[in-house]
């Protein structure tokens, strides 16, 4: 098995999904190359089914997505994690920003927004118009962090150094949504750091949100995993593969050939006669010839079309 300079250092990494609906193979993506990374270094690979979001879950996807990723040989270490459980985790990160002043209601509807706001990386930024206080008569919706003006670097093993100013790419941004929901940015920090994950591997189409996520981690003492953010898989049209793009469910029927077309989009090494092996045999080999390096660069690559409708 090759050796890398990593396999000394802990490593727990872990899959993330939303259940909005079952995996198709952008989702696949992220899953089998964050399960390679991890079992490459000989490291921990962590389920945590993201189900903070009830307006847009579906029923029974949650489970769908074990059912299939155990049909995939695609194994996790200990029990699942449910962000849906985890309420009192992220009130209590919330509290700690508050007791820092760090946070302020915010009465701005979405619409209010792009008006005043200038474009950037993650749709409007917002010019903070509740920062010094509510409007007169508006009552609060949101929650928002107040940034700074200090840049934020991501180190991405695949996609190299970036580096974002939150102030002028985003702006004070939302913790607590108007729902009353958590934001995913808070969700996830706090979880990757309660869970311990040293490694992040996903698509993409999230590299936008790293920068947010370490400010939040530096705010709160956390320590900053490392990153790799994996192109996504775009449709014809370049829309990322998901469920309003009509994205195909994997079926663990066809395993065999998912794995190979999940190995071929990551530019990974196939062993010769990689239409006979099993799922099995091609787990295994691509766990022992998993090679990052092989990856294009960049945040998005064409999907295979059998995957798109
Ligand atoms: N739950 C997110 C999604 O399904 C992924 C979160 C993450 O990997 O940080 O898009």
């Amino acid at each position: 098995m090759p050796r890398s300079g990593t396999e000394t250092k802990p490593y727990r990494g872990r899959f993330a999904p939303s259940p909005t609906g079952p995996l198709h193979f952008g989702s696949m993506v992220a899953a089998v190359g964050s399960y390679l990374d991890a079992r490459h270094h000989r490291g921990e690979w962590r389920l945590r089914i993201e189900d903070i979001d009830p307006p847009r879950e579906v029923p029974g996807a949650a489970d769908g997505i074990l059912r299939t990723l155990e049909a995939f040989g695609l194994e996790w270490d200990g029990a699942v994690s449910y962000q849906s459980r985890r309420r009192d985790r992220y009130e209590a990160a919330l509290a700690r920003l508050e007791q820092l002043g760090l946070l302020y209601g915010c009465a701005c509807t979405r619409r209010e927004i792009p008006d005043s706001g200038l474009p950037g990386a993650g749709g409007a930024v917002y010019p903070g118009i509740c920062r010094g206080g509510l409007p007169p008569g508006r009552t609060a919706r949101s929650l928002r962090v107040r940034v700074d003006d200090s840049g934020i670097g991501v180190h991405d093993r695949l996609q190299g150094h970036t580096r974002q100013s939150l102030r002028e790419e985003e702006g004070d941004f939302i913790v607590r949504r108007a729902d009353g929901l958590i934001a995913y940015q808070l969700a996830v920090v706090v979880d990757d750091a309660a869970q311990r994950i040293t490694h992040v591997v996903r698509g993409a189409d999230l590299l936008d949100s790293t920068p947010r996520q370490i400010y939040l981690q530096r705010l709160l003492g956390l320590s900053t995993p490392d990153y790799l953010h994996l192109p996504v898989a775009v449709n014809g049209a370049g829309e990322k593969l998901a469920k309003q793009t009509r994205a195909r469910e994997v079926s663990p029927e066809h395993a065999g050939r998912i794995l190979r077309d999940v190995l071929r989009f990551l530019r990974q090494r196939l062993p010769e006669s990689a239409d006979d092996a099993t799922p099995e045999e091609l787990r295994q080999w691509a766990i022992a010839h998993w090679d990052v390096r092989a990856i294009p660069a960049g945040r998005a690559l064409p999907s295979p079309t059998r995957y798109v409708v």
